[in-house]
């Protein structure tokens, strides 16, 4: 026996890589058939079969994804997806501090309430820009247009705007309808335009900042700018190609593609920067109208202060969305006035305390890193092969990136991060596609084709079209005889070993024109194209057959398995039928394996006709057990001392509704083969119990009469077997020593020691044992004393040629001695199948303990039997 220690598992994990890598070596070089026998196979060698080259389909796939997805962003088709990867990140940064350099006088809802006025009166601003001026603050930016006189007061106003600290606002526009003028007492220098500019999701996102059209015109500053230019009227300003410097610090200018941007050409017009959102609601202390008129604003608030003035009533409507509007509730806005307060805010910062301004990678760069975002999508779709890891691992991946974009958010650096995790996403997800496709085609253990590749390559190598010259294809249909064996009894980790080294060993003696799938669990079909004459194939199989006699090395043990072959031959031409090949030499390998495995045997007609009748046997006796059209018979068992029935043999009868009697050794390898036993067998067995316990009742004899049931194979080996027995046993209260099962010498020999546990466990619950048709099975003497059986049935073969025949003396010998083994042993015997008073005689004199035969009675009815016993008989 080969034992298996616990190690393994490290070893096959080290030998069959993680879930089987596939590997990128390319397809193994055929090799000739001669020269293979002496090759050695290593247990962890890999077949490659036909593995794709990873990092080919890796690189194409990621700069397919890069083109696709860069393709994408380049028309715009992105930009909505970065402009939220860039609110998102704004919300997440921390709120900052009121900047303490900035005041906004407010004018809100109830100040209009107060002033019963709309709009507010020249009066009020001039009164307003008084009271403010009284603390002398350093600027005051009227956001308020005035270019139409407000009565009373208009006079007083125009003095007021006269002061040089003070800047206007003014509207530009395309046409002449959305334009409104500064108030007219204004010089240019002291007006600033409305330079909020709004995305196409209605965001505002970025500040117009500064405009020159052409070379002579005249240049035009945002309000903001203008403001924040007069707080620092010492620094010199100064515009050049690529950005605008106020003193040492240069604002860079937000070109068409920068950021997450794909503007239009207009969309792009002058010097732009993106507001850097200082908070959701406010940057800098708000104080409202109505305070500054009723004095109740400290000084301080207002000395060397920019003072901001505009409206934040909701009902004036001069209000923006924001990065933070989508967070928030019922959409909230913010007013213009806040926003230029913000964007004074981030001048001044940027200046004094060079604070950045966002920065964008150039294209080049950022194509670089669409492109790696691809290959990093696509690698590990091909390195992870469990799902779940996959997942797992993309979703770090992604929030990594994720990580890294806001990373260098936070350092004023924008990162295209939304483009990349798409490409990443895309090539992975194209990865899949191209592994699932694989995978099809493809058993993941052995990395060869499957069945449906191999059906496939059949067809494709077969033209149906009469005007090509038709080839006769050969298919080989191979199935590993001890397989479930290896399985079963060692580790499946050991039957993937032996299947991966079955595949190696094929694949070595492969020519061109054959091709090797892996067709089912242990079946392997070879395909041969082109056959010019048959000893081509039969010295093939004789190759394959060569390298199954060397043993399979698993963990330093050796493993020994041989093969069942199934040969088909096809001729190609309009009548091909790949499907038909294949099944062939499957109906051929299992006509191999009944004529005792470890052979080959070559497809004929008559095979298939054999097949198609079990098939159809074995759905007539699925109906009939559902039916119940079994019946049980009986034969009697014979003291020869007495010539009084002993017991008897119960024997299962079919009288088929569709075919008449049928014999059991015609249906009882089929109800095995199917499993279908399991259920007939354990009728049988209830059916017995409640026979006999019947007759106990009404024939009391001492000792009580004997049933002997037969037990199949495969209910031997079937691990319910026990449970099975006792529920019968609880069910049906039966005298158990008087229950005996037939069990057959190959039975136990299978595996001795969990055969002999087996019977130990069943002989606990009373019961007792027969080997059936003792002398004609494979038996290793050696074992016979350890079984716990009561019984040997001499096989009627050699009880039938006891007398009249020219070996006779032989046979009556072996029967001698099989009869003294059996005394030898402590068990009692009986002859089967007795059928002339000269048997009866000779087995008597020899001491057999007992006979059944027709010579006595065949095996009959219950009916039948009560009758007989009512009768008494005697022999
Ligand atoms: P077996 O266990 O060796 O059963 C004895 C067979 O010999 C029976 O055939 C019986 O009818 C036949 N026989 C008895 N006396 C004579 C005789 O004097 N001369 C001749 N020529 N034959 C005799 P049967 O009933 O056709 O059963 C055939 C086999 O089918 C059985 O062989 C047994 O292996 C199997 N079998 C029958 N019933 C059952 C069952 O309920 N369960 C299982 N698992 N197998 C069964
Ligand atoms: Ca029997
Ligand atoms: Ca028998």
């Amino acid at each position: 026996m080969i034992y298996l220690p616990k190690r393994i598992w490290y070893q096959y994990c080290t030998m069959v890589g993680a879930d089987h890598l596939p590997t990128t070596k390319p397809a193994r070089k055929l090799v000739k058939a001669q020269d293979t026998s002496r090759r050695t196979i290593k247990p962890n060698q890999k077949v490659t079969g036909l593995f794709p080259n990873q990092a080919v389909s890796v690189l194409t796939a990621s700069i397919l994804m890069t083109a696709v997805v860069g393709g994408i962003r380049q028309s715009q088709g992105l930009q909505w997806l970065g402009l939220l990867a860039y609110d998102q990140m704004i919300r997440l940064m921390p709120p900052k501090t009121a900047d303490p350099r900035l005041l906004v006088v407010s004018i809100d809802e109830k100040d209009l309430q107060q002033q019963q006025k709309w709009p507010i009166s020249d009066q009020v601003i001039a009164q307003l820009l008084e009271k403010l001026q009284a603390q002398r603050p350093k600027v005051i930016g009227l956001d308020i247009y005035r270019d139409l006189p407000q009565p009373p007061g208009s006079e007083a106003l125009r003095q007021q705007l006269q002061a040089e600290n003070v800047i206007v606002i003014a509207k530009g526009g395309n046409d002449q309808d959305s334009e409104v003028p500064p108030p007219p007492s204004v010089p240019g220098d002291r007006v600033g335009f409305s330079d909020l500019l709004v995305d196409q999701d209605n965001i505002t996102r970025r500040n117009l900042l500064y405009v020159q059209v052409g070379e002579s015109s005249k240049p035009t500053f945002s309000f903001a700018l203008r403001l924040a230019l007069k707080y620092l009227n010492h620094l010199p300003f100064q515009v050049t190609e690529s950005a605008l410097r106020i003193g040492d610090t240069q604002f860079p200018r937000l070109k068409a593609d920068s950021g997450s941007y794909q503007l239009k050409d207009s969309g792009a017009l002058g010097w732009q920067i993106l507001i850097k959102y200082h908070s959701p609601r406010s940057v800098a202390r708000i104080v409202t109208l109505r305070e500054v008129l009723a004095g109740q604003v400290e000084a301080d608030w207002i000395k060397d202060k920019v003072i901001l003035i505009g409206y934040t009533a909701p009902s004036v409507k001069d209000v923006f969305a924001t990065p933070y509007s989508a967070q928030e509730t019922q959409n909230y806005l913010m007013p213009g006035v806040v926003i230029h307060a913000q964007m004074v805010s981030q001048i001044l910062s940027s200046v004094l305390e060079q604070q950045p301004q966002m920065r964008y990678l150039p294209q080049w760069l950022e194509w670089i890193l669409l492109w790696s975002g691809c290959l990093l999508g696509g690698w590990m779709t091909w390195s992870f092969h469990r799902p779940r890891y996959l997942l797992m691992v993309a979703v770090i991946a992604l929030g990594g990136l994720w990580f890294i974009g806001f990373l260098s958010f936070t350092q004023s650096l924008w990162l295209p991060i939304l483009p990349i995790m798409l490409g990443f996403i895309a090539t992975a997800t194209l990865i899949s596609g191209q592994k699932a496709y694989y995978n099809l085609y493809h058993d993941s253990l052995t990395n060869l084709p499957n069945r449906r590749y191999f059906l496939k390559y059949l067809r494709q190598n077969s033209p149906r079209e009469e005007s090509k010259v038709s080839q006769l294809i050969a298919v080989l249909f191979l199935d590993l005889d001890r397989f479930k064996m290896v399985n079963e009894g060692l580790s499946n980790q050991a039957g993937d070993s032996l299947l991966i080294n079955c595949a190696e060993r094929l694949q070595l003696l492969l020519q061109d024109k054959m091709k090797l799938a892996r067709v089912g669990g242990d079946e392997f079909a070879i395909c041969v194209l082109g056959v010019e004459n048959i000893q081509q194939v039969e010295y093939l199989v004789s190759q394959i057959q060569r390298q199954f006699q060397q043993a399979f090395t698993w963990d330093n043990q050796k493993i020994f398995t041989t093969a069942s072959i199934g040969i088909a031959y096809q001729r190609t031409g309009k009548n091909f039928e790949a499907n038909e090949l294949l099944r062939a030499a499957h109906i051929a390998m299992y006509r191999a394996k009944d004529l005792g495995k470890d052979r080959h045997e070559t497809f004929v007609e008559t095979m298939k006709v054999q097949v198609q009748a079990r098939w159809q046997m074995e759905m007539e006796l699925r109906k009939a057990l559902e039916q119940q059209e079994f019946e049980l018979y009986y034969q009697p068992i014979i003291a020869l001392k007495t010539g009084k029935i002993a017991g008897f043999e119960a024997l299962i009868r079919w009288p088929s509704s569709v075919r008449g009697f049928i014999s059991p050794a015609e249906f009882i390898p089929i109800a095995e083969e199917t499993g279908l036993i399991i259920p007939l067998g354990a009728w049988v067995l209830k059916e017995a119990c409640q026979q006999i316990t019947q007759w106990h009742q009404e024939f009391p004899t001492q000792p009580p009469l004997t049933i002997s049931v037969n037990l199949s194979g495969r209910q031997f080996s079937d691990p319910d077997l026990v449970m099975q027995i006792q529920k019968i046993l609880e069910e049906i209260q039966v005298q158990r020593h008087s229950l005996k099962l037939e069990i057959t010498e190959t039975m136990m020999m299978d595996n001795v020691e969990d055969a002999i546990a087996l019977l130990e466990k069943l002989k606990e619950l009373g019961l007792k044992f027969s080997i059936d048709d003792f002398g004609t099975g494979y038996s290793n003497l050696s074992h016979l004393h350890r079984f716990p059986v009561d019984t040997l049935k001499i096989d009627q073969s050699f009880v039938r040629q006891m007398y009249g025949h020219q070996d006779s003396d032989k046979y009556k010998q072996i029967v001698k001695t099989v009869v003294m083994l059996g005394h030898n042993l402590g068990l009692d015997v009986v002859a089967e199948g007795v059928e002339t008073e000269d048997q009866r005689q000779g087995l008597k004199d020899l001491g057999c303990e007992y006979a059944q035969g027709y010579l006595f009675c065949k095996p009959f009815s219950k009916e039948t039997i009560t009758e007989l016993m009512l009768k008494n008989p005697g022999w």
